[in-house]
């Protein structure tokens, strides 16, 4: 039989977390923010649930071909614009829209003779120095974008640097910047990600981008998706390969790091780095089995996490486990790993198969009963 170590993905969530992010910005559009293979939740399985969503974002034009290679025809921007002016053709062929970040893509569209996309935003730094065009430009590049052929719609976008924190000065500085930088220009705004959605209402304009809110993931650090009312969009599950006993006073896995005081039941769970899960865990970091929160032991190896079964008297081989998702919030674990849930969902490897949970409204419809897709 094939190795259980599966990603179930739950489109249902991520439609009820869209609604969510409405619900925090009535006023505005949504992008979904979909890079990364939908944070790692994958196009094909998340896409179709995301089909109220206003438009799009990606970062980059092999991630854009692949929505349009699902047959998807929404409107896509291109986050971080492109780079060589080859790209540019193919920007056009897909249908995208474009970020422009940088004086020499705004010189680059221009040489490029016609207006690539059917709308452009212009991208400006207010304050967290990564992209982004510098404020004092903006009205001047900005004219030279809607003097191009067609006279395309220019909007106006920023990023900030630490929106997750809510009496956070920088933000309020970045917003105050932003609007002087456009002040007068027309075009639509769009400022907020996930953390400034939930955090800053200043910063919610004709648009927001919401990414990891869509994934039932919260971006506040101390808060759970599910305090905010979000689904989680991903259970990762394995299963027990062994239940072993380990005397006391003996150590566990690799480096002897754990050492069993008493004598423990321990769990061999079909789960390692090699998988995505995180080596960086500490001992003591949560696992799901059944109803029964069990608790690592020992370091986690390529395909193996090692968990102390004591107050799961009934666990027995092949026993389905829970790394993360319904029941256990990725954000813990993500604590435990020293890292941001973000990570821990978008770099789950090849080995990890995935397999979407029915739509609730198909079942519900009778007619549009679609097999569970069992792909990689
Ligand atoms: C990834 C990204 C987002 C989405 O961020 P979340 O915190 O996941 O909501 C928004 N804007 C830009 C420019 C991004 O790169």
């Amino acid at each position: 039989m094939a190795r259980n170590t599966l990603a179930r993905i739950d489109p249902d969530a991520v439609a009820h977390n869209l609604e969510i992010v409405r619900r925090h910005a009535p006023d505005s559009r949504v992008m979904a923010v979909v890079k990364a293979d939908a944070y790692g939740h994958r196009l094909d399985l998340v896409l179709p649930a995301l089909r109220e969503a206003d438009m799009l974002a990606v970062a980059t034009i092999d991630e854009a071909r692949a929505i349009r290679r699902l047959g998807n025809r929404q409107a896509v921007l291109l986050l971080e614009g492109v780079l060589d002016p080859s790209d540019l053709a193919i920007v056009e062929s897909l249908g995208l829209e474009l970020t422009l970040h940088h004086p020499d893509q705004v010189a680059m569209v221009e040489r490029y003779g016609r207006t690539p996309a059917p709308r452009l935003w212009l991208k400006v730094d207010s304050g967290m120095h990564r992209l982004g065009v510098e404020p004092h430009r903006a009205a001047e590049l900005h004219e030279r974008l809607r003097a191009l052929p067609g006279a395309p719609q220019v909007n106006l976008v920023s990023h900030f640097a630490s929106a997750e924190d809510a009496d956070d000065g920088l933000v309020q500085r970045q917003i105050a910047r932003f609007d002087k930088a456009v002040q007068g220009l027309d075009g639509e705004h769009c400022l907020a990600n996930s953390a400034a959605i939930l955090n800053h209402p200043a910063a919610r304009r004709d648009w927001v981008r919401a990414g990891i809110l869509l994934y039932g993931i919260s971006p506040l650090v101390g808060r759970t998706g599910a305090e905010l009312g979000l689904e989680p969009a991903m259970t990762l599950e394995a299963e027990l390969m062994a239940v072993n006993r380990v005397p006391a006073g003996d150590s566990i896995g690799y480096g002897a790091r754990f050492t069993a005081e008493r004598e423990l039941r321990v769990g061999v769970v079909s789960i390692g780095y090699g998988d995505g899960y995180p080596r960086s865990v500490v001992d003591g970091t949560p696992v799901r089995v059944g109803d029964c929160v069990c608790r690592v032991v020992g370091r986690v190896s390529m395909d193996m996490v090692t968990i102390d079964l004591a107050g799961c008297p009934e666990a027995c081989t092949g026993e389905s486990v829970v790394l993360w998702g319904r029941g256990l919030p990725v954000e813990t674990v993500a604590e435990c790993a020293d890292t941001i849930p973000y990570e821990l969902v978008c770099r789950l490897t090849r080995r990890v198969r995935y397999r979407a949970l029915r739509s609730r409204a198909a079942a519900e419809d009778g007619a549009a009963i679609r097999p569970i897709s069992l792909v990689r």
